[in-house]
């Protein structure tokens, strides 16, 4: 048979409905293949897959590793321009500490240095001994060392420095020299003085004893004369004597001058006072030199005159005398003053370019500190700088392309994927960018079109296999494709070819009119609204019995499914074909076969409904006769109760027929008070005996069939006040264990029944109980009730009934709620009061039990609702 059905994405038929991307011809067009792509390589800069040329390719990678190389460049660069900063910060630091100390310590040496020539040199020009002058000219000869070895370290750094360290140098030498000379003048000065006092001294001691002499021959001369006997020759003596006396004491006066002139000329400070004494000095010099003339040839004064003629020689000698060595050592002051005047201007010079080399220093090192503080700051720019624009690349980097470019291209990709693999084979794949996420995408392309071919295979191969007849029309019902099994079912018109039909390929052709006619309205309302599956409602489906034709001609029964389906975007519909020939036979049996069946039934059915009328009615008069049996019981009850009755009556009826008698007594001896309070008597008796019958009729009457709250104590108390006078009589102890209160409400505990029966219940269960203990040792009857929890809501009421009796003659023992079951004698028990006790209870929705029974006795449990 003809396959109608080609592959929608490969098929020219399909035309319009197919998007112009589609992705199966994409990956056509493209020639990717699976295996082409089954191993991506993910190289940045590997050969691109696929392309087959081998170029390298500016892939993923290559562009990180780029992004990452630039990052990381600008982290090299900065780290660059750090250490340069640095390598110059450092260079000035050592610059500093290798050139500009130093030249500052060398500087302040030379200055201190300095200042101390400047103060040394005028204690040297005054020193006072030759000693003291060593000593401060060896300190000043160190100063001076050092200074030159100072010049000598910074030389070529203060141009003209060595020249006045030198100057210094000599200056200090002739200052040395001049102190040296002046306190050798001041020494021999001082010798002079001393051998002017040791002549002096000889002075005085030769001119005295002269003088003395010449008085005494001038006095021996002027006695010879007043004698009276003058002689020549004593007028000559007396005149000799008297010039040479005359002569001798000028000489002493003179002398005395001479001497004390040149004592002051040894002190004298300026060169004018000495001119001055000089003057005087030569005056009495001269006086001197004229007195000695007199005394020439005389031999006693030949001493004398060599003293003056020293004196004279101390006072004016060219070389050496007092004056004179004071003069020179004046001089010599005068040059070291001049000196000293010199050494400061020395110093002041040293000074002065010892304060510009200072200052160049400072010059250099506030440059210095300048260019390292300029170094700081462009290393600190440069190093924000570049941390900033790596900040902006890495920024950029994954801004624009990470986030922009890569996530959201991974992210597309990753919902195209579970997209793919949810099943939407239409899913989009982004596939630009020329990179390793467009291999990806690539890949994802055959895969889906790998997906789709093997869809459309496995689609293929179900409709070729199924087991019923499937064909597929386009959206105005035209048959693409139908299976073996459907070509058997709606074959074309004899002598048209499957395929080749034309318009005999719609399948409304190939039915019988009526069903044409249904199909075509069907495919009138086509284009359905696309309905994705378990979304919205049910899609629109026709189901329709039509008459097919068999590829022998023959018409067979067919029943036709329609279902619109989309793929790929377009309309189709798929069409189930089943041969309905079997089946309608089998319908036919079936109907058949239900028809006879359902005439049986209702023979049956009938004959159920009378039965069920007739079960109804003997239910009903089970009941009535129930009841009937209950209040029967009720009445046997009662009558067994009667005796008893009768007797509880019999006693107050005694006791007031006795008050009347005395009554009537007391009233005829007029004791009326005493009368009245018999009547009293007998109105509360008769009130006892009213409420026993009241009771009596209570329980008789037939009970109210609704059930309602009933208050257990009274009914227990109602109920053993019908035995009052057996349980008296047959001595039988009634314990009674009745809780005061519900504790849960605080009410008196209350049950579900109806009063009456619940009294006939209790008088049938004390009633045994009476029996049961009748001929027993212990006569004891224990009534007892309490609360169970049972979880359910409300609770239940456990009443037990307990005897001492011997127990229970059965065998089982349940059969004693039997009806008729009874061991008592003929006339005595019924065998009923347990039956009815026992539907009464169950009625209650309660349980009555026997709890225990044995040779110590039998209790009964009844179990009731808690109202
Ligand atoms: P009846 O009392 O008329 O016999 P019941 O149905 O009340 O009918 O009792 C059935 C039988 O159950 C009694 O005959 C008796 O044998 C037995 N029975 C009932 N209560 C007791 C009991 N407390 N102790 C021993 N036997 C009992």
């Amino acid at each position: 048979m003809a396959r109608l059905l080609a592959s929608p994405a490969g098929n020219g038929a399909v035309g319009g409905g197919t998007r112009a991307g589609d992705p199966a011809r994409r990956g056509r067009r493209r020639g990717l293949a699976v295996s082409a792509l089954a191993t991506p390589s993910s190289g940045g800069l590997s050969a691109r897959p696929g392309n087959g040329t081998g170029r390298p390719r500016f892939g993923i990678r290559a562009r990180l590793f780029l992004a990452f190389v630039a990052v990381a460049t600008l982290s090299v660069v900065a780290c660059a321009l750090g250490w340069l900063s640095y390598d110059r910060l450092g260079g000035t630091l050592d610059e500093f500490a290798e050139s500009h100390l130093p030249a500052l310590g060398v500087a302040a040496k030379l200055a201190e240095e300095g200042g101390a020539i400047i103060a040394t040199a005028p204690i040297l020009a005054g020193s006072r001994t030759e000693d003291e002058m060593d000593a401060i000219r060896d300190a000043l000869g160190r100063r001076l060392s050092t200074l030159r070895a100072l010049t000598g370290a910074i030389e070529g750094g203060v141009p003209g420095l060595r020249p006045v360290v030198d100057s210094l140098g000599r200056n200090l030498a002739a200052l040395d020299g001049t102190v040296r000379q002046r306190l050798a003048l001041a020494r021999r000065n001082q010798e002079a003085i001393e051998r002017l006092r040791w002549l002096h001294a000889d002075f005085l001691d030769e001119i005295d004893p002269l003088v003395a002499d010449a008085r005494f021959n001038i006095q021996s001369a002027l006695a010879t004369v007043e004698s009276g006997k003058p002689s020549a020759d004593a007028v000559r003596i007396l005149r000799e004597e008297n010039r040479r006396s005359e002569a001798l004491l000028q000489i002493g006066a003179n002398g005395n001058l001479a001497v004390g002139l040149v004592a002051r000329a040894a002190t004298l400070a300026t060169a004018e006072l000495l001119d001055d004494n000089a003057g005087f000095l030569d005056e009495t010099a001269d006086r001197l030199q004229r007195d000695l003339t007199a005394l020439a040839g005389w031999a006693d004064g030949v001493s004398l005159r060599q003293l003056v003629g020293q004196l004279l020689d101390l006072a004016r000698g060219a070389d050496g005398s007092v004056p004179a060595l004071r003069r020179e050592e004046l001089e010599t002051a005068a040059r070291g003053q001049a000196l000293l005047a010199e050494n400061r201007d020395i110093v002041a010079r040293l000074n002065g370019l010892i304060a510009r080399q200072v200052q160049a220093v400072e010059q250099d090192s506030r440059a210095a500190a300048a260019r390292s503080a300029g170094a700081v700051a462009f290393g600190r720019s440069a190093l924000l700088a570049s941390a900033l624009v790596s900040l902006l690349v890495a920024v950029l980097v994954a801004w624009l392309y990470v986030n922009r470019n890569l996530i959201s291209r991974l992210t597309r990709l990753g919902d195209a994927a579970r997209a793919i693999a949810a099943g939407d084979l239409k899913a989009d794949i982004p596939l630009g960018g020329g990179d390793e996420l467009s291999d990806m995408a690539a890949a994802l392309l055959v895969f889906r079109d790998t997906a789709i071919a093997v869809e459309e295979a496995n689609a293929q191969a179900i409709i070729d296999n199924a087991q019923a007849g499937l064909a597929i029309t386009d959206a105005q019902g035209v048959i693409e494709f139908v299976n073996p099994l459907a070509a058997a079912l709606i074959a074309p018109p004899p002598g048209v070819r499957e395929g080749e039909a034309g318009e005999a390929g719609r399948l409304a052709d190939r039915l019988d009119a009526e069903a044409a006619a249904r199909l075509a309205a069907f495919f009138v309302q086509a284009p359905f609204a696309q309905v994705p599956d378990g979304a919205g409602g049910p899609a629109p489906t026709l189901s329709i019995l039509a008459t097919g034709r068999r590829p022998d001609g023959g018409a067979v029964p067919v029943q036709v499914g329609v279902r619109p389906f989309w793929r790929r975007q377009r309309q189709r519909f798929i069409v189930t074909l089943t041969d309905m020939t079997e089946r309608l036979e089998a319908q036919h049996v079936l109907e058949r076969t239900v028809q006879e069946r359902t005439t049986d039934l209702r023979a049956t059915n009938d004959r159920l409904e009378r039965a069920i009328a007739e079960h109804q009615r003997t239910e009903r008069e089970l009941r009535e006769a129930q009841a009937e049996l209950v209040q029967a019981g009720k009445l046997a009850a009662l009558g067994q109760l009667a005796a008893g009755v009768g007797h509880e009556l019999n006693q107050p009826l005694a006791a007031i027929r006795s008050y009347a008698h005395n009554g009537r007594k007391l009233i005829g001896l007029g004791r009326v008070e005493e009368a009245e309070g018999n009547l009293g008597k007998i109105a509360d008796l008769t009130a006892r005996m009213a409420n026993i019958t009241n009771h009596l009729k209570r329980f008789a009457r037939r009970p109210d069939s609704r059930l309602g709250a009933v208050e257990l104590a009274p009914v227990i108390q109602g109920a053993l006040s019908l035995f009052g006078n057996r349980l008296r009589e047959e001595a039988v102890a009634v314990e009674l264990a009745l809780p005061d209160a519900d504790p849960a409400s605080g009410t008196p505990l209350r049950v579900r029944a109806e009063e009456v029966r619940l009294e006939q219940v209790l008088v049938n269960l004390l009633s045994n109980a009476l029996d049961a203990v009748a001929g027993a040792p212990v006569r004891r009857i224990l009534i007892r009730a309490e609360l169970v929890e049972d979880g359910e809501e409300g609770g239940a009421v456990r009443i037990e009934v307990r005897d001492s009796g011997s127990g229970i003659a059965a065998d089982p023992v349940a059969q004693i709620f039997d009806p008729f079951f009874t061991t008592k004698p003929v006339g005595t028990g019924l065998g009923l009061g347990l039956s009815i006790s026992y539907n009464i209870v169950r009625d209650f929705g309660g349980v009555l039990s026997v709890a225990e029974s044995g040779p110590d006795g039998t209790a009964f449990v009844l179990t009731l609702t808690r109202a």
